[in-house]
C-alpha cells in the first residue's frame, strides 16, 4: 500500500532538511535562514537581537567513559531541559556536534545572560539518565547581542563563539558575555 502521497512526502523531506535527526532541534541550516531574517528585523525595526552558543564541557570523556550511545541519549535530554527556560519566540538549534545555540529576539545582552545563566543551572543540577547509569554534565556558554558593529551574520556568530571560548578558559560551566 502506499504509506505517504506525494504532498505528505514532500512536507516530511522539507521538514528532514531543516531538523536534526537526534534530537529533534532545528539543525545549523535553518539557524543561518532563520538568523538572517532575525537580523534584518532587528535592524530594521531597531529591535533587540540576542545569541547564546553553547558548548558542552569535556563531551569528549563522556564518550569515552558511558559510551557513543549513551552520548546520543545525553544529548537527547540535555535539548529537551535546555528549552525549558525559553520563551515561546526562542529558539534552539543544533549547531554542531555537541553544540548548539539559542536565538533569542526582543532581547538585550542582560536578559540573555540571565537565560542562558538559567540553563546552565538546570543542566547542572540534572542527573541524565542513560543505559550506562546516571551521568551529569555541564554546559558553557557565550552571549552576544546583535549591533551595527557587526557587519555580517558571520561576525555576529563569531562574536558569541568568542564569548564561549572566554567562558572555556575560565574554566567551563559558566557563561560568558561579548563586549566590544
Ligand atoms: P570542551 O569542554 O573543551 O568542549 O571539551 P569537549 O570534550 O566537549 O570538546 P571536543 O570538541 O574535544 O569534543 C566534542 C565531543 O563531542 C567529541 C565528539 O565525539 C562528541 N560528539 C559530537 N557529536 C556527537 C554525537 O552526535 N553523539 C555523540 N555521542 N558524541 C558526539
Ligand atoms: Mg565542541
Ligand atoms: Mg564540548
Amino acid at each position: 500500500s502506499i504509506a505517504m502521497d506525494n504532498a505528505k512526502m514532500f512536507e516530511k523531506m522539507q521538514q528532514m532538511a531543516i531538523t536534526d535527526g537526534l534530537t529533534n532541534l532545528y539543525n545549523r541550516r535553518y539557524f543561518n535562514l532563520i538568523l538572517e531574517k532575525e537580523v534584518e528585523r532587528a535592524k530594521r525595526y531597531k529591535s533587540s537581537l540576542s545569541l547564546v552558543m553553547m558548548d558542552i564541557d569535556h563531551f569528549k570523556v563522556v564518550n569515552d567513559t558511558f559510551g557513543h550511545l549513551a552520548g546520543d541519549e545525553l544529548l537527547k535530554a540535555f535539548s529537551k531541559i535546555c528549552q525549558e527556560p525559553l520563551r515561546q519566540t526562542d529558539t534552539m538549534f543544533r549547531y554542531g556536534g555537541e553544540e548548539f545555540v539559542l536565538l533569542l529576539p526582543e532581547t538585550k545582552l542582560d536578559e540573555a545572560s540571565n537565560v542562558a545563566e538559567r540553563v546552565r543551572a538546570l543542566v547542572e543540577e540534572t542527573v541524565f539518565p542513560t543505559n550506562k547509569g546516571e551521568v551529569r554534565i555541564t554546559v558553557s556558554a557565550g552571549v552576544s547581542e546583535f549591533g551595527e558593529q557587526f557587519s555580517s551574520q558571520d561576525g555576529f556568530i563569531e562574536s558569541a563563539d568568542v564569548a564561549l571560548y572566554a567562558a572555556k578558559e575560565a574554566g567551563r560551566n559558566c557563561v560568558r558575555v561579548y563586549s566590544k
